[in-house]
């Protein structure tokens, strides 16, 4: 449809993102890019090379040199890693990996000219609303009672999904909030069809 619109989708792990953001960029005819995708995606290759998480200028290095595609498929360096990047290893990583303001440099301006590449788009995460497209035309933070993320997260564990969004919602580095301006949609209260053509309205 038209060119350029944006819209910015946060909110912690399990609040209905990706199943959001998929039926938006269907119904707006626009791209979609999951962030997490990315952050999950160098905490893979930290694991791969044996990288301790922790050190901040190695896990940099690796986020600089990272060659990552985000699409329906997810491939970082030539390698297909759509599947080993939901692992629990990698779950269990991604939170202090995404912490390194380093790491958040290189991604959020990967982030922005895959946006400008595709002519706007729907991007989903836990900055993009505060930091990655600050003048989204519409900016939605998803929540879900902790009942309803964790049985949407089952096959991580509640303690390892509150333990993540702890982590996301404390670090220094852009942490998980409610950005400005955004309009707050509770995901275990409504259809997605319903909440899809309410955020069309906003438009
Ligand atoms: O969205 P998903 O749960 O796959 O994200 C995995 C992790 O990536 C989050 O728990 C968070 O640590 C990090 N992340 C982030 N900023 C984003 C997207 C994800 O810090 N924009």
């Amino acid at each position: 449809m038209r060119g350029s619109v944006t819209v910015a989708i946060d909110g912690p792990a399990g609040s209905g993102k990706s199943t959001l953001s998929r039926a938006l960029a269907t119904r707006l005819g626009l791209h979609r890019l999951d962030t997490g995708a990315m952050y999950r995606s160098v905490a893979w290759a930290v694991l791969q090379q044996g990288i301790d998480a922790d050190d901040r200028e190695a896990v940099a290095e690796v986020a600089r040199d990272l060659d990552i595609e985000v699409d329906d498929r997810v491939v970082a360096d030539g390698t297909d890693i759509t599947e080993a990047i939901r692992g629990p290893e990698v779950s269990a990583t991604v939170s202090a990996v995404a912490a390194n303001p380093a790491v958040r440099a290189v991604m959020v301006e990967r982030q922005r000219r895959w946006v400008d590449a595709h002519g706007g788009g729907v991007v989903e995460g836990r900055d993009i609303g505060s930091v990655v497209l600050p003048d989204a035309d519409v900016k939605l933070f998803l929540t879900a009672s902790p009942e309803v993320r964790a049985a949407r997260r089952s096959e991580e564990g509640a303690e390892a999904v509150a333990r993540r969004d702890r982590l996301d919602s404390t670090r220094t580095a852009s942490p998980l909030e409610v950005p400005e301006g955004a309009r707050v949609i509770d995901t275990g209260a409504q259809s997605v069809d319903q909440i899809v053509e309410e955020v069309v309205a906003w438009l």
